[in-house]
């Protein structure tokens, strides 16, 4: 009998470690030179890069693949995102949000993206967007985790019914409470929202991860209140701040102030570089603002930083493909994270900082942790982000579930090599 259901053989690790990884069920049983073992099945992963699975940890699963429903985002904004999402709310079915939502966790899964953390709208009387994602998430269960998050878009208080629908998805067993204090009517509703919300997680002991300041007032600082909040009610590491676009635009010497009280708070950030440079500064004229918040100075106090996705093919945004690699390209480029340990950093931000900031304890490539990865045609992380390439294999909870051939070109040139890959990896 096979020492092992499946072997990787000879993998490069994110962190530049050579590996075996021996699978077991679903566990990763064994890691380091296994040479001479015998398995069910093969994985020869030599000078190929072995990362542990990508894991989004900012969607919105019941828009996605809607784009071009009931219209196009004509002004590129997000309130006029927000508006035509609300007409399209108004039609659509359980049916349509299951079947568009299974559809990109197909995407998601051949890319090796097997954790989503998704916003859910929570403001509809029906119900109907928790009632798909509930679905979806049992559905998806044995390949693909999915967090969801009680998101009422059209405010706590502005939506009139907000609150109770944001309870009743609770009780339904919607795993996060969200927010969106910077579409109330006014900064002190905004403010009232966090702290109301930060309350309600307290009480059921439920994580909290906010659409925070997503706009390019620089007068927008929910986030100090939900930091504050944070301290105040003992959620330390277990608060997100997404977006936080307006941080971009704020006074320098506020700043200042305001990183090391979330540093205290242990809240997370989590930008959405795609989704915020296209949104952002559409009012401006020249010079033009990115609209990224500030990831580089975060980090440097301490504050965990993962880079989001936010949207594929939806009212805001009318690209996308899933590839969590193009979320972090994109962030690269943003916040001009070039030097070789800021790239590394950048894929880990896709990687192990967003199973952190979800709090993915079983996650990892290492002995006991739950045997889910992913074999990319890339020698290094810091190469995987420069081709986004193919993923060869992708194992989740000790399946493989995708398999992708590599992706070299066949050339007909006098003189040259028969084949090219673009990989370049310094000797
Ligand atoms: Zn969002």
């Amino acid at each position: 009998m096979a020492e092992f259901d499946i072997l990787v053989t000879g993998g490069t690790l994110p962190d530049g470690r050579v590996a075996d990884i021996g699978i077991t069920g679903d566990r990763i049983a064994a890691l380091g030179d296994l040479s001479g073992s015998t398995a069910g099945e093969v994985i020869e992963a030599a000078g190929d890069l072995v990362s542990p699975p990508f894991v989004d940890p900012h969607f919105h699963l019941d828009a996605t693949l809607s784009y071009g429903t009931p219209r196009i985002n004509a002004s590129g904004t997000l309130l006029e995102g927000i508006a035509l999402w609300g007409e399209l709310k108004q039609t659509v079915t359980v049916d349509e949000m299951v079947e568009r939502a299974l559809a990109y966790c197909d995407w998601a899964v051949s890319l090796g993206l097997l954790t989503i953390r998704s916003h859910v709208d929570v403001c509809d009387d029906q119900l109907r967007a928790v009632e798909a994602m509930l679905q979806v998430r049992e559905t998806v269960k044995p390949y693909l985790d999915l967090q969801l998050v009680a998101f009422p878009q059209d405010g706590l208080y502005r939506d009139p019914t907000a609150h109770q629908n944001l309870i009743r998805a609770l009780d339904m067993g919607v795993d996060v409470v969200g927010g969106i204090p910077h579409f109330e009517r006014t900064r002190a509703a905004g403010d009232a929202s966090v702290t109301e919300l930060c309350e309600i997680a307290a009480k059921r002991g439920l994580m909290v991860d906010m659409h925070c300041d997503e706009s390019d007032d620089p007068q927008s600082r929910h986030i100090e209140t939900l930091a504050a909040e944070t301290t105040r009610l003992g959620l330390q590491g277990r608060v997100a701040g997404s977006h936080l676009s307006s941080m971009h635009s704020m006074d320098n010497y506020y700043v200042s102030k305001l990183l090391p009280l979330m540093a205290e708070a242990e809240v997370s950030a989590i930008p959405n570089p795609l989704i915020n440079i296209m949104l952002q500064g559409r009012q401006d004229t020249f010079p033009k603002r990115r609209g990224l918040t500030r990831v580089k100075e975060m980090q440097a106090l301490g504050i965990r930083v993962g880079w989001g996705q936010d949207c594929v093919r939806d009212p805001w945004y009318s690209l996308g493909t899933g590839d969590m690699l193009d979320v972090a390209f994109m962030g690269m480029h943003v916040a001009q994270m070039s030097a070789p340990e800021e790239m590394q950093r950048c894929f880990d931000m896709v990687t192990q900082e967003n199973a952190a900031i979800l709090g993915l304890e079983e996650y990892g490539l290492r002995e006991g942790a739950l045997a889910s990865l992913v074999v990319l045609d890339a020698g290094s992380a810091i190469e995987a982000l420069r081709l986004r390439p193919a993923r060869l294999a992708v194992v989740s909870k000790g399946k493989i579930v995708s398999t992708q051939p590599r992706g070299d070109a066949t050339l007909r040139l006098p003189g040259r090599p028969k084949s090219g890959n673009r990989r370049h990896e310094l000797s």
